[in-house]
């Protein structure tokens, strides 16, 4: 089995070494990933401008390649025949969760959607930590990250579906196990913060609070309340199916 690891916060964050050490155990890994952070970049494609990809190490002296570009860029050039032919692409870890509408901000999630459009399983993995300037410890999460791959390697996933996994930042004995999830809600507290520039220009930053959520039973941010790892099966097609009627009975015939 050949697995590509990848993940937004750039290649030698520590989350993405937890998932190259966790992968390991099931297959031959490549790492690909972004030369920088990209965290909330969203699904990117490159297009514009060459992309470069250099070999680099990692913090335990392994080898590994990053790239200049995005992190759906990284899993397309590797699905694309810069590797050799790849199982499953498992993005992160992620320092912080990906619950709600997140997942369309994420570059973490959008790695494992590139890899779903190429036909390959994906896998994004995040952990629920609430540090935002020291990385939290990955390790009470790399179990849980080798069982979930190991079962999608040996069951597969449906067409056009990836997964999204939230771990709880919490020491091993603590985490209570495994729930399958819907995306939750999200409660967003961005604020629109200006500034003015030494040359007295205002500048803005979305600012604010971090974002909480809506307990709600079976979705992705009520298990990670209740300490349990969060498994949600996502898909490409975002068609609102409810709607297709309601918008057949509009009346469109006229200009
Ligand atoms: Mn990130």
């Amino acid at each position: 089995m050949h697995i590509l690891v990848t993940n937004d916060d750039g290649v030698q964050y520590p989350g993405l070494l937890a998932l190259a050490k966790a992968m390991r155990l099931l297959g031959k890994v490549t790492v690909l990933a972004p030369d920088r952070n990209w965290s909330a970049s969203g699904h990117v494609k490159t297009m514009e401008r060459p992309l470069r990809v250099k070999e680099t190490c990692l913090a335990d002296g392994t080898s590994a390649l990053c790239s200049d570009g995005a992190p759906s860029d990284c899993v397309a050039l590797a699905l694309l025949g810069l590797t050799d032919k790849v199982d499953l692409v498992v993005s992160g870890i992620n320092p912080n969760a990906n619950i709600g509408h997140d997942v369309t901000y994420s570059g973490t999630v959008t790695a494992a959607m590139e890899a779903v459009i190429a036909g390959v399983p994906g896998i994004a993995f995040s952990l629920d930590s609430h540090e935002n300037n020291l990385p939290p410890d990955f390790e009470p999460a790399i179990p849980y990250a080798q069982h979930i791959a190991m079962q999608v390697l040996e069951k597969g996933l449906p067409k056009g579906v990836l997964l999204s996994v939230n771990i709880p930042a919490l020491p091993a004995p603590e985490i209570k196990g495994y729930l399958i999830t819907r995306q939750g809600q999200r409660v967003y507290r961005d604020a629109l913060v200006e500034r003015k520039d030494p040359r007295n220009r205002p500048y803005y930053w979305i600012g604010g609070e971090a974002p909480t959520g809506i307990i709600e039973q079976d979705t992705d941010f009520g298990a990670l309340n209740q300490g349990y790892v969060s498994i949600s099966p996502l898909q490409m097609d975002m068609t609102a199916c409810q709607a297709l009627d309601d918008l057949k009975n509009w009346n469109l015939d006229r200009i």
